[in-house]
Protein backbone atom coordinates (compact mmCIF):
# COMPACT_ATOMS: atom_id res chain seq x y z
CA UNK A 1 0.00 0.00 0.00
CA UNK A 2 1.18 3.14 -0.66
CA UNK A 3 1.19 5.73 1.77
CA UNK A 4 -0.08 9.48 1.91
CA UNK A 5 -0.64 12.49 4.20
CA UNK A 6 -3.48 13.42 2.95
CA UNK A 7 -5.90 12.27 0.07
CA UNK A 8 -8.14 14.45 -1.57
CA UNK A 9 -10.87 12.80 -3.18
CA UNK A 10 -12.73 15.54 -6.18
CA UNK A 11 -9.87 17.77 -7.92
CA UNK A 12 -11.98 20.66 -8.48
CA UNK A 13 -12.53 24.03 -6.44
CA UNK A 14 -12.58 22.62 -3.19
CA UNK A 15 -10.21 19.63 -3.74
CA UNK A 16 -7.13 21.21 -5.76
CA UNK A 17 -7.23 24.40 -3.45
CA UNK A 18 -7.22 22.03 -0.04
CA UNK A 19 -4.28 19.97 -2.28
CA UNK A 20 -2.43 23.23 -3.36
CA UNK A 21 -2.00 24.65 0.56
CA UNK A 22 -1.81 21.36 2.12
CA UNK A 23 1.16 20.40 -0.04
CA UNK A 24 2.76 23.62 0.58
CA UNK A 25 2.81 22.72 4.17
CA UNK A 26 4.97 20.14 3.22
CA UNK A 27 2.61 17.25 3.23
CA UNK A 28 2.58 14.15 0.88
CA UNK A 29 -0.55 15.11 -0.84
CA UNK A 30 -2.68 12.48 -3.19
CA UNK A 31 -5.76 14.28 -5.54
CA UNK A 32 -7.83 12.30 -7.61
CA UNK A 33 -10.85 13.37 -9.56
CA UNK A 34 -13.29 10.36 -11.52
CA UNK A 35 -13.94 13.26 -14.09
CA UNK A 36 -10.96 13.58 -17.20
CA UNK A 37 -8.71 16.59 -16.67
CA UNK A 38 -9.87 19.84 -17.67
CA UNK A 39 -13.18 19.53 -18.15
CA UNK A 40 -16.58 21.99 -17.42
CA UNK A 41 -18.86 21.15 -14.51
CA UNK A 42 -22.37 22.97 -14.06
CA UNK A 43 -21.99 26.15 -13.20
CA UNK A 44 -22.64 29.93 -14.09
CA UNK A 45 -18.57 30.64 -12.42
CA UNK A 46 -18.45 33.31 -10.80
CA UNK A 47 -16.53 33.86 -8.15
CA UNK A 48 -16.79 36.42 -5.20
CA UNK A 49 -14.15 38.91 -4.60
CA UNK A 50 -12.93 37.38 -1.47
CA UNK A 51 -12.46 34.01 -3.41
CA UNK A 52 -10.64 36.16 -5.78
CA UNK A 53 -8.67 37.44 -3.30
CA UNK A 54 -7.70 33.80 -1.92
CA UNK A 55 -6.47 32.89 -5.99
CA UNK A 56 -4.20 36.21 -5.77
CA UNK A 57 -2.91 34.97 -1.99
CA UNK A 58 -1.96 31.64 -3.70
CA UNK A 59 -0.27 32.88 -6.71
CA UNK A 60 -3.20 31.53 -9.16
CA UNK A 61 -4.75 34.94 -10.37
CA UNK A 62 -1.89 35.92 -12.67
CA UNK A 63 -2.83 32.91 -14.67
CA UNK A 64 -6.55 33.21 -14.16
CA UNK A 65 -6.00 37.18 -15.94
CA UNK A 66 -3.59 35.74 -18.30
CA UNK A 67 -6.10 33.21 -19.06
CA UNK A 68 -8.37 35.96 -20.80
CA UNK A 69 -10.91 36.06 -18.46
CA UNK A 70 -12.07 39.38 -18.02
CA UNK A 71 -12.34 41.24 -15.11
CA UNK A 72 -15.71 42.45 -13.47
CA UNK A 73 -15.24 45.70 -12.48
CA UNK A 74 -18.71 47.01 -12.48
CA UNK A 75 -22.19 45.89 -10.90
CA UNK A 76 -25.27 46.74 -11.37
CA UNK A 77 -29.11 45.21 -9.89
CA UNK A 78 -32.44 46.24 -11.05
CA UNK A 79 -35.70 46.06 -8.95
CA UNK A 80 -38.83 47.09 -8.68
CA UNK A 81 -37.76 50.07 -10.83
CA UNK A 82 -34.15 50.81 -9.42
CA UNK A 83 -30.83 50.38 -10.77
CA UNK A 84 -28.47 50.18 -8.41
CA UNK A 85 -24.98 50.38 -10.19
CA UNK A 86 -21.36 50.68 -8.84
CA UNK A 87 -18.30 49.66 -9.14
CA UNK A 88 -17.02 46.26 -8.03
CA UNK A 89 -16.37 46.00 -4.25
CA UNK A 90 -12.71 45.45 -3.25
CA UNK A 91 -11.22 43.29 -0.79
CA UNK A 92 -7.65 42.28 0.05
CA UNK A 93 -6.26 42.83 -3.30
CA UNK A 94 -9.19 41.77 -4.98
CA UNK A 95 -10.40 44.44 -7.24
CA UNK A 96 -12.70 43.07 -9.17
CA UNK A 97 -14.99 39.20 -9.35
CA UNK A 98 -14.03 37.10 -12.20
CA UNK A 99 -16.26 34.23 -13.67
CA UNK A 100 -13.72 31.59 -15.19
CA UNK A 101 -14.84 28.50 -17.11
CA UNK A 102 -13.85 25.73 -14.92
CA UNK A 103 -12.15 23.84 -17.08
CA UNK A 104 -9.75 26.07 -16.93
CA UNK A 105 -9.80 27.61 -13.32
CA UNK A 106 -10.02 24.19 -11.82
CA UNK A 107 -6.98 23.11 -14.06
CA UNK A 108 -5.13 26.26 -12.69
CA UNK A 109 -5.57 24.89 -9.67
CA UNK A 110 -4.54 21.23 -10.15
CA UNK A 111 -1.55 22.38 -11.86
CA UNK A 112 -0.80 24.76 -8.75
CA UNK A 113 -1.08 22.00 -6.62
CA UNK A 114 0.98 19.61 -8.34
CA UNK A 115 3.76 22.55 -8.89
CA UNK A 116 3.78 22.30 -4.97
CA UNK A 117 4.50 18.50 -4.69
CA UNK A 118 0.95 17.22 -5.11
CA UNK A 119 0.53 13.87 -6.57
CA UNK A 120 -2.67 13.89 -9.44
CA UNK A 121 -4.54 11.50 -11.22
CA UNK A 122 -7.82 12.02 -13.20
CA UNK A 123 -10.13 9.11 -14.40
CA UNK A 124 -9.40 7.93 -10.72
CA UNK A 125 -12.63 6.91 -8.85
CA UNK A 126 -12.83 6.49 -4.94
CA UNK A 127 -15.19 3.41 -4.34
CA UNK A 128 -14.30 2.39 -0.91
CA UNK A 129 -12.75 3.10 2.31
CA UNK A 130 -10.11 1.24 4.29
CA UNK A 131 -10.88 1.27 7.89
CA UNK A 132 -8.28 0.87 11.10
CA UNK A 133 -11.14 -0.30 13.75
CA UNK A 134 -13.52 2.50 13.50
CA UNK A 135 -10.74 5.30 12.05
CA UNK A 136 -10.89 5.71 8.03
CA UNK A 137 -7.34 5.22 7.16
CA UNK A 138 -6.90 5.48 3.45
CA UNK A 139 -9.04 4.80 0.00
CA UNK A 140 -9.65 2.26 -2.62
CA UNK A 141 -8.98 3.60 -5.65
CA UNK A 142 -10.05 2.61 -9.13
CA UNK A 143 -8.03 3.57 -12.34
CA UNK A 144 -8.70 2.19 -15.51
CA UNK A 145 -9.45 -1.30 -14.76
CA UNK A 146 -7.13 -1.34 -11.60
CA UNK A 147 -7.99 -1.21 -8.26
CA UNK A 148 -5.12 0.28 -5.99
CA UNK A 149 -5.17 0.64 -1.79
CA UNK A 150 -3.89 3.72 -0.99
CA UNK A 151 -3.65 4.96 2.84
CA UNK A 152 -3.73 8.07 4.37
CA UNK A 153 -3.11 10.39 7.80
CA UNK A 154 -6.69 11.94 6.34
CA UNK A 155 -9.00 10.93 4.14
CA UNK A 156 -10.84 14.57 2.46
CA UNK A 157 -13.96 14.05 0.62
CA UNK A 158 -14.17 17.12 -2.28
CA UNK A 159 -16.06 15.11 -3.99
CA UNK A 160 -19.36 17.27 -4.64
CA UNK A 161 -22.81 17.68 -3.11
CA UNK A 162 -23.90 13.99 -3.91
CA UNK A 163 -20.48 12.96 -2.34
CA UNK A 164 -19.51 9.16 -2.14
CA UNK A 165 -16.58 10.10 0.92
CA UNK A 166 -20.00 11.48 2.87
CA UNK A 167 -22.11 8.45 1.81
CA UNK A 168 -19.13 6.10 2.67
CA UNK A 169 -18.80 7.84 6.52
CA UNK A 170 -22.49 8.18 6.55
CA UNK A 171 -21.87 12.10 7.26
CA UNK A 172 -25.22 13.01 8.93
CA UNK A 173 -27.30 16.58 7.73
CA UNK A 174 -26.80 18.84 10.34
CA UNK A 175 -29.33 21.22 8.95
CA UNK A 176 -31.02 21.63 5.80
CA UNK A 177 -33.77 23.41 4.21
CA UNK A 178 -36.09 22.74 1.48
CA UNK A 179 -35.36 22.92 -2.25
CA UNK A 180 -36.22 26.61 -3.25
CA UNK A 181 -35.25 27.72 -6.93
CA UNK A 182 -34.33 26.03 -10.25
CA UNK A 183 -32.02 27.49 -12.79
CA UNK A 184 -31.41 27.45 -16.53
CA UNK A 185 -29.10 28.87 -18.41
CA UNK A 186 -26.76 29.37 -21.62
CA UNK A 187 -23.91 31.74 -23.08
CA UNK A 188 -24.71 34.49 -25.58
CA UNK A 189 -21.51 35.54 -27.60
CA UNK A 190 -20.82 39.62 -28.08
CA UNK A 191 -23.71 40.27 -25.33
CA UNK A 192 -21.62 43.29 -24.04
CA UNK A 193 -23.97 44.20 -20.96
CA UNK A 194 -21.43 43.51 -17.94
CA UNK A 195 -21.73 41.58 -14.80
CA UNK A 196 -25.68 41.94 -12.63
CA UNK A 197 -28.83 40.68 -11.96
CA UNK A 198 -32.61 41.80 -12.41
CA UNK A 199 -35.22 40.38 -10.11
CA UNK A 200 -38.59 40.61 -9.34
CA UNK A 201 -40.99 38.70 -7.43
CA UNK A 202 -40.45 34.90 -8.98
CA UNK A 203 -37.35 36.11 -11.41
CA UNK A 204 -34.19 36.22 -10.81
CA UNK A 205 -31.92 36.71 -13.77
CA UNK A 206 -27.96 37.20 -13.92
CA UNK A 207 -25.29 38.22 -16.35
CA UNK A 208 -22.02 37.20 -16.42
CA UNK A 209 -19.54 37.43 -18.37
CA UNK A 210 -16.83 34.84 -19.14
CA UNK A 211 -13.94 33.74 -21.46
CA UNK A 212 -14.15 34.76 -25.72
CA UNK A 213 -16.42 37.17 -25.58
CA UNK A 214 -19.10 34.82 -24.04
CA UNK A 215 -21.99 36.31 -21.22
CA UNK A 216 -24.08 33.53 -19.18
CA UNK A 217 -27.38 34.73 -18.90
CA UNK A 218 -28.93 32.73 -16.08
CA UNK A 219 -33.10 33.07 -15.11
CA UNK A 220 -33.93 31.39 -11.88
CA UNK A 221 -37.37 30.77 -11.11
CA UNK A 222 -39.10 28.90 -8.21
CA UNK A 223 -38.73 25.16 -7.64
CA UNK A 224 -43.01 25.04 -7.64
CA UNK A 225 -42.18 25.97 -10.87
CA UNK A 226 -40.08 23.62 -11.92
CA UNK A 227 -42.50 20.64 -12.79
CA UNK A 228 -44.07 22.82 -15.23
CA UNK A 229 -40.76 24.14 -16.63
CA UNK A 230 -39.06 21.20 -17.81
CA UNK A 231 -41.82 20.67 -20.53
CA UNK A 232 -40.70 23.54 -22.38
CA UNK A 233 -37.20 24.98 -20.68
CA UNK A 234 -36.60 26.96 -23.73
CA UNK A 235 -39.47 28.84 -23.31
CA UNK A 236 -39.56 29.41 -19.40
CA UNK A 237 -36.01 30.55 -20.16
CA UNK A 238 -36.58 33.21 -22.93
CA UNK A 239 -39.89 34.53 -21.43
CA UNK A 240 -38.34 34.45 -18.05
CA UNK A 241 -35.63 37.08 -19.31
CA UNK A 242 -38.06 38.94 -21.38
CA UNK A 243 -40.52 39.95 -18.95
CA UNK A 244 -37.81 40.51 -16.13
CA UNK A 245 -35.07 41.69 -18.03
CA UNK A 246 -36.64 43.15 -21.66
CA UNK A 247 -33.43 45.15 -22.30
CA UNK A 248 -31.27 42.29 -22.40
CA UNK A 249 -33.72 40.34 -24.30
CA UNK A 250 -33.49 42.49 -27.00
CA UNK A 251 -29.33 42.24 -26.73
CA UNK A 252 -29.65 38.56 -26.70
CA UNK A 253 -32.25 38.39 -29.64
CA UNK A 254 -29.69 40.33 -31.60
CA UNK A 255 -26.55 38.20 -30.87
CA UNK A 256 -25.85 34.86 -31.57
CA UNK A 257 -26.34 31.45 -28.74
CA UNK A 258 -23.26 29.68 -27.96
CA UNK A 259 -23.95 26.64 -26.27
CA UNK A 260 -27.22 24.45 -25.38
CA UNK A 261 -29.72 25.32 -22.87
CA UNK A 262 -28.46 23.88 -19.21
CA UNK A 263 -30.59 23.60 -16.23
CA UNK A 264 -31.18 22.25 -12.53
CA UNK A 265 -33.93 22.16 -9.86
CA UNK A 266 -31.69 19.89 -7.45
CA UNK A 267 -30.41 23.28 -5.52
CA UNK A 268 -29.84 21.35 -2.03
CA UNK A 269 -29.90 23.40 1.02
CA UNK A 270 -27.58 21.94 4.21
CA UNK A 271 -24.71 21.86 6.33
CA UNK A 272 -23.22 18.44 6.81
CA UNK A 273 -21.33 16.97 9.76
CA UNK A 274 -17.65 17.75 8.02
CA UNK A 275 -15.34 15.50 10.39
CA UNK A 276 -14.92 12.67 12.06
CA UNK A 277 -11.64 10.23 12.35
CA UNK A 278 -9.66 10.56 10.00
CA UNK A 279 -11.57 12.01 7.07
CA UNK A 280 -13.36 15.58 6.79
CA UNK A 281 -15.41 16.53 3.77
CA UNK A 282 -15.01 20.16 1.78
CA UNK A 283 -16.59 22.04 -0.40
CA UNK A 284 -20.29 21.46 -2.12
CA UNK A 285 -19.57 17.56 0.00
CA UNK A 286 -19.67 19.59 3.28
CA UNK A 287 -21.83 22.43 2.49
CA UNK A 288 -24.50 23.31 -0.27
CA UNK A 289 -26.80 26.00 -1.09
CA UNK A 290 -29.08 27.74 -3.58
CA UNK A 291 -26.91 28.55 -6.47
CA UNK A 292 -28.55 32.13 -6.80
CA UNK A 293 -26.07 33.75 -4.68
CA UNK A 294 -23.23 32.25 -6.52
CA UNK A 295 -21.52 31.17 -3.74
CA UNK A 296 -20.40 27.41 -4.02
CA UNK A 297 -16.79 28.35 -5.38
CA UNK A 298 -15.91 31.40 -3.18
CA UNK A 299 -17.02 29.42 -0.30
CA UNK A 300 -15.04 26.01 -1.84
CA UNK A 301 -11.71 28.31 -1.76
CA UNK A 302 -12.56 30.10 1.74
CA UNK A 303 -13.12 26.38 2.98
CA UNK A 304 -9.65 24.77 1.55
CA UNK A 305 -7.95 27.78 3.34
CA UNK A 306 -9.54 26.65 6.89
CA UNK A 307 -8.96 22.99 6.98
CA UNK A 308 -5.50 23.67 5.38
CA UNK A 309 -4.81 26.30 8.16
CA UNK A 310 -6.46 23.70 10.91
CA UNK A 311 -4.10 21.17 10.22
CA UNK A 312 -1.13 23.74 10.31
CA UNK A 313 1.72 22.13 12.22
CA UNK A 314 -0.32 18.98 13.02
CA UNK A 315 1.93 15.96 13.10
CA UNK A 316 -0.26 13.94 10.87
CA UNK A 317 1.19 10.49 12.40
CA UNK A 318 -0.98 11.45 15.38
CA UNK A 319 -4.32 10.46 15.20
CA UNK A 320 -6.32 12.51 17.88
CA UNK A 321 -4.34 15.77 16.80
CA UNK A 322 -5.52 15.62 13.50
CA UNK A 323 -9.29 14.89 14.90
CA UNK A 324 -8.89 17.77 16.78
CA UNK A 325 -7.94 20.14 14.00
CA UNK A 326 -10.74 18.80 11.26
CA UNK A 327 -12.76 19.48 14.33
CA UNK A 328 -12.01 22.87 14.67
CA UNK A 329 -12.01 23.56 10.71
CA UNK A 330 -15.82 21.57 11.22
CA UNK A 331 -16.50 24.59 13.34
CA UNK A 332 -14.86 27.67 11.62
CA UNK A 333 -16.53 26.39 8.49
CA UNK A 334 -20.42 26.84 10.19
CA UNK A 335 -19.73 29.93 11.99
CA UNK A 336 -18.08 31.36 8.76
CA UNK A 337 -20.68 30.43 6.50
CA UNK A 338 -23.68 31.11 8.00
CA UNK A 339 -24.40 34.35 7.47
CA UNK A 340 -24.00 33.86 3.87
CA UNK A 341 -26.05 30.68 3.73
CA UNK A 342 -29.17 31.98 5.74
CA UNK A 343 -29.08 35.20 3.45
CA UNK A 344 -29.18 32.95 0.17
CA UNK A 345 -32.11 31.00 1.84
CA UNK A 346 -33.55 34.58 1.51
CA UNK A 347 -32.69 35.21 -1.67
CA UNK A 348 -33.70 32.18 -3.22
CA UNK A 349 -37.63 32.55 -2.03
CA UNK A 350 -37.83 34.90 -4.94
CA UNK A 351 -39.47 37.13 -3.11
CA UNK A 352 -38.20 40.34 -1.82
CA UNK A 353 -40.21 41.37 1.33
CA UNK A 354 -41.33 45.17 1.82
CA UNK A 355 -38.47 45.61 4.57
CA UNK A 356 -35.76 44.91 1.99
CA UNK A 357 -37.21 46.71 -0.86
CA UNK A 358 -37.15 49.66 1.66
CA UNK A 359 -33.83 49.30 2.00
CA UNK A 360 -32.82 49.16 -1.40
CA UNK A 361 -34.75 52.70 -2.11
CA UNK A 362 -32.82 53.90 0.26
CA UNK A 363 -29.58 52.34 -0.67
CA UNK A 364 -30.45 53.59 -4.32
CA UNK A 365 -30.11 57.28 -3.16
CA UNK A 366 -26.46 56.84 -2.27
CA UNK A 367 -23.31 55.94 -4.05
CA UNK A 368 -21.31 55.56 -0.78
CA UNK A 369 -24.53 53.00 0.34
CA UNK A 370 -25.06 51.19 -2.69
CA UNK A 371 -21.03 50.44 -2.85
CA UNK A 372 -21.52 49.09 0.99
CA UNK A 373 -24.37 46.99 -0.17
CA UNK A 374 -22.77 45.18 -3.37
CA UNK A 375 -19.85 44.73 -0.35
CA UNK A 376 -22.36 43.09 1.33
CA UNK A 377 -23.69 40.62 -1.07
CA UNK A 378 -20.12 40.08 -1.96
CA UNK A 379 -19.60 38.77 1.30
CA UNK A 380 -16.68 41.50 1.92
CA UNK A 381 -18.33 43.05 4.87
CA UNK A 382 -21.45 41.50 7.23
CA UNK A 383 -24.80 42.33 8.13
CA UNK A 384 -23.79 44.20 11.39
CA UNK A 385 -21.02 46.60 9.82
CA UNK A 386 -23.29 47.01 6.75
CA UNK A 387 -26.53 48.27 9.08
CA UNK A 388 -24.59 51.47 10.47
CA UNK A 389 -27.07 53.55 12.28
CA UNK A 390 -26.97 56.14 10.36
CA UNK A 391 -28.31 53.82 7.93
CA UNK A 392 -30.95 52.48 10.30
CA UNK A 393 -31.67 56.13 11.21
CA UNK A 394 -32.29 56.79 7.26
CA UNK A 395 -34.35 53.31 7.19
C1 LIG B 1 -26.42 25.80 -12.26
C2 LIG B 1 -25.31 26.09 -11.31
C3 LIG B 1 -24.77 27.35 -11.26
C4 LIG B 1 -23.75 27.65 -10.38
N1 LIG B 1 -23.21 28.89 -10.39
C5 LIG B 1 -22.22 29.21 -9.52
C6 LIG B 1 -21.61 30.48 -9.56
O1 LIG B 1 -21.89 31.34 -10.41
N2 LIG B 1 -20.65 30.75 -8.63
C7 LIG B 1 -20.29 29.83 -7.69
O2 LIG B 1 -19.45 30.14 -6.84
N3 LIG B 1 -20.83 28.61 -7.64
C8 LIG B 1 -21.78 28.28 -8.56
N4 LIG B 1 -22.31 27.02 -8.54
C9 LIG B 1 -21.86 26.08 -7.51
C10 LIG B 1 -20.46 25.57 -7.80
O3 LIG B 1 -20.39 25.05 -9.11
C11 LIG B 1 -20.10 24.51 -6.77
O4 LIG B 1 -20.34 25.02 -5.48
C12 LIG B 1 -18.65 24.09 -6.90
O5 LIG B 1 -18.43 23.44 -8.12
C13 LIG B 1 -18.29 23.16 -5.76
O6 LIG B 1 -16.97 22.71 -5.95
P1 LIG B 1 -16.47 21.36 -5.30
O7 LIG B 1 -15.03 21.28 -5.66
O8 LIG B 1 -16.89 21.30 -3.87
O9 LIG B 1 -17.31 20.20 -6.00
P2 LIG B 1 -17.52 19.84 -7.54
O10 LIG B 1 -17.25 20.99 -8.42
O11 LIG B 1 -18.85 19.18 -7.60
O12 LIG B 1 -16.38 18.75 -7.82
C14 LIG B 1 -16.43 17.47 -7.25
C15 LIG B 1 -15.48 16.57 -8.02
O13 LIG B 1 -15.43 15.32 -7.33
C16 LIG B 1 -15.30 14.30 -8.28
N5 LIG B 1 -15.78 13.04 -7.68
C17 LIG B 1 -17.03 12.76 -7.26
N6 LIG B 1 -17.08 11.49 -6.77
C18 LIG B 1 -15.84 10.99 -6.90
C19 LIG B 1 -15.27 9.72 -6.59
N7 LIG B 1 -16.01 8.73 -6.03
N8 LIG B 1 -13.98 9.50 -6.87
C20 LIG B 1 -13.21 10.49 -7.45
N9 LIG B 1 -13.70 11.71 -7.76
C21 LIG B 1 -15.00 11.96 -7.48
C22 LIG B 1 -16.19 14.75 -9.45
O14 LIG B 1 -15.78 14.13 -10.64
C23 LIG B 1 -15.96 16.26 -9.43
O15 LIG B 1 -14.98 16.65 -10.38
C24 LIG B 1 -23.29 26.67 -9.47
C25 LIG B 1 -23.80 25.38 -9.52
C26 LIG B 1 -24.81 25.09 -10.43
C27 LIG B 1 -25.35 23.70 -10.47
Amino acid sequence: MTAYDAVVVGARCAGASTALLLARQGRKVLLVDKAAFPSDTMSTLYIHQPGVARLARWGVLPDVVASGCPPLNTISHDIDGLRLASAAPTTDGADAAYAPRRRILDDLLVRAAVSEGAEFHDRARVGELIRRGDRVAGVRLSIGGTTTAVRAGLVIGADGMRSKVAELVAAPVERSAPLASCVYYTFWRGLDTGFGFHERVGRWIARIPTHDDLTIVAAYLPQSEFAAARRDPGDTYLSSVRTTAPDLYERMMSTERADRLRGTGDQRNYFRTAHGPGWALVGDAAHHLDTISARGITNALIQAELIAGSLSGVDIDDARAVDDATARFAQQLNKTLDEPYMSTLELARLHPTKARLRMLHTVCTSPELTSRYFALTAGIIGMREFLTAELVDLL
